[in-house]
């Protein structure tokens, strides 16, 4: 076994105060499960998420992070949260000093001799996604992201009430220009080391019938782990499209709204013909995050909303703007703000400031203006029923 392996263990059981292993998703089970296996006690799982709060994961108790001190006032963390800088700072506010990077952990963890309730391809981007996060926060002089979304089309085959990313409100969607998006992420990659995954979103990405140019793209860039393709379920990929999705790097994500996703059942068995690497889950965990209003809030409470707001890092570029998160984005393409030119860096802008602009935007923003139009992402939200079909696009407030 290795030796950098043995050190963490006898680093963390040497402290002889309770272990805690920060967030429950997949790499949290493989870390608790390799611990075991090397008899470090763990003492809970703890996790943002309200609604985890209570159950156990593999005989483990999950507890919330505002129930820590009461429970726990001394203790040593294992993060297994992919945002390990979110984590951190989280800790760092609650008073804990003690922490150490999953990541390193699960470089030398055999995650195929435990079960677990996922497939192992899932469970091995999850794991994977959780070390190079931890690998580039520990080596702060790469610019690294570990998710960036690229909207390649307003449009979509459905048009939910409450979709996150304002589907909702346009009158008249339009797909992306294949050359103007690759624009965009050569301006992008000009600045950026690596992004851990990008995320090919819409609408229905498939709406675009000029997908595959991007994805293509994206695939041959070496600064890019994976690519992911979040899909409804409604279209069969064909041709170019189903082509490019057979490279080693792409995953494909269905949301499985049932009836809804018509297509389903013939898009797995597409996938499975083709040997393209995929994950379904129920559409699920939606929370009341769509409406547009302003809030009028005073600039300390637009800050403290942006803190807390679980999507402030759902770093997305549309349109030839880079954006912090999906709403700010879709309020700015629809004018249902105001022109906020601070909320978002021009990509196709010809500024020698490019660069800098870009990492003060990543490292230096504590909020957005939209914020004020937002009613923010909260994990503890309570959650909603998902995919409620409107047959005519929402109205809103539209600035000229
Ligand atoms: S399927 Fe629904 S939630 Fe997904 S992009 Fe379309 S409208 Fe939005
Ligand atoms: S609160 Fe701000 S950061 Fe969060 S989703 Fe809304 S606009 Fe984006």
């Amino acid at each position: 076994m290795s030796k950098q392996y043995m050190n963490i263990f006898e680093r963390i059981t040497k402290q002889k105060v309770p272990v805690i292993i920060f967030g429950a998703g997949y790499a949290g089970q493989v870390i608790l499960n390799t611990c075991i296996d090397h008899n470090v006690e763990i003492a809970a799982f703890c996790d943002n998420k309200k609604n985890y709060s209570g159950q156990f994961m593999l005989g483990h108790r999950i507890i919330h992070s505002s129930e820590l001190h009461d429970l726990f006032p001394e203790a040593i963390f294992i993060i297994s949260a992919a945002d390990i800088n979110d984590v951190v700072i989280q800790l760092n506010d609650l008073h804990y000093s003690q922490w150490h990077a999953g990541g390193d952990i699960l470089k030398f963890a055999e995650i195929g001799k435990h079960k677990y309730d996922t497939e192992f391809s899932f469970l091995d981007y999850a794991v994977s996604t959780c070390i190079q996060c931890h690998d580039a926060y520990q080596s702060p002089d790469k610019l690294f992201l570990r998710s960036v979304d690229i909207v390649i089309t307003e449009k979509c085959s459905m048009r939910c009430k409450d979709c996150s990313n304002l589907m909702q409100y346009y009158e008249k969607p339009v797909n992306y220009d294949a050359a103007e998006l690759t624009a965009s992420l050569e301006s992008f990659f000009s600045h950026i080391d690596q992004v851990n995954e990008f995320r090919v979103i819409g609408g229905e990405p498939f709406m675009n019938k000029h997908i595959s140019e991007t994805i293509d793209w994206l695939n041959n860039q070496e600064k890019v782990g994976r690519v992911i393709i979040y899909t409804n379920g409604t279209i069969l990929p064909k041709g170019q499209t189903l082509e490019c999705l057979k490279n080693k790097k792409v995953m494909m994500m269905i949301t499985d709204y049932d009836e809804l996703s018509k297509n389903h059942d013939r898009l797995i068995g597409t996938l499975d013909e083709h040997n393209i690497e995929y994950h379904t889950d129920k559409a699920q965990n939606w929370t009341d995050c769509a409406s547009i209003k302003e809030h009028n809030r005073s600039i300390e409470s637009q800050k403290e909303v942006f803190k807390n707001c679980c999507a402030k890092c759902l770093f997305t570029i549309m349109d030839g703007k880079f954006y912090r998160c999906p709403f700010s984005a879709h309020v700015d393409k629809l004018r249902a703000t105001p022109l906020y030119e601070d909320d978002y860096v021009d990509l196709l802008s010809s500024s020698k400031e490019l660069g800098h602009k870009i990492k003060e935007f990543i490292f230096n923003k504590d909020y957005l203006n939209s914020c004020d139009y937002c009613v923010g992402r909260f994990l503890s939200d309570k959650k909603i029923t998902p995919g409620i079909q409107v047959s005519e696009p929402l109205k809103f407030k539209q600035y000229s």
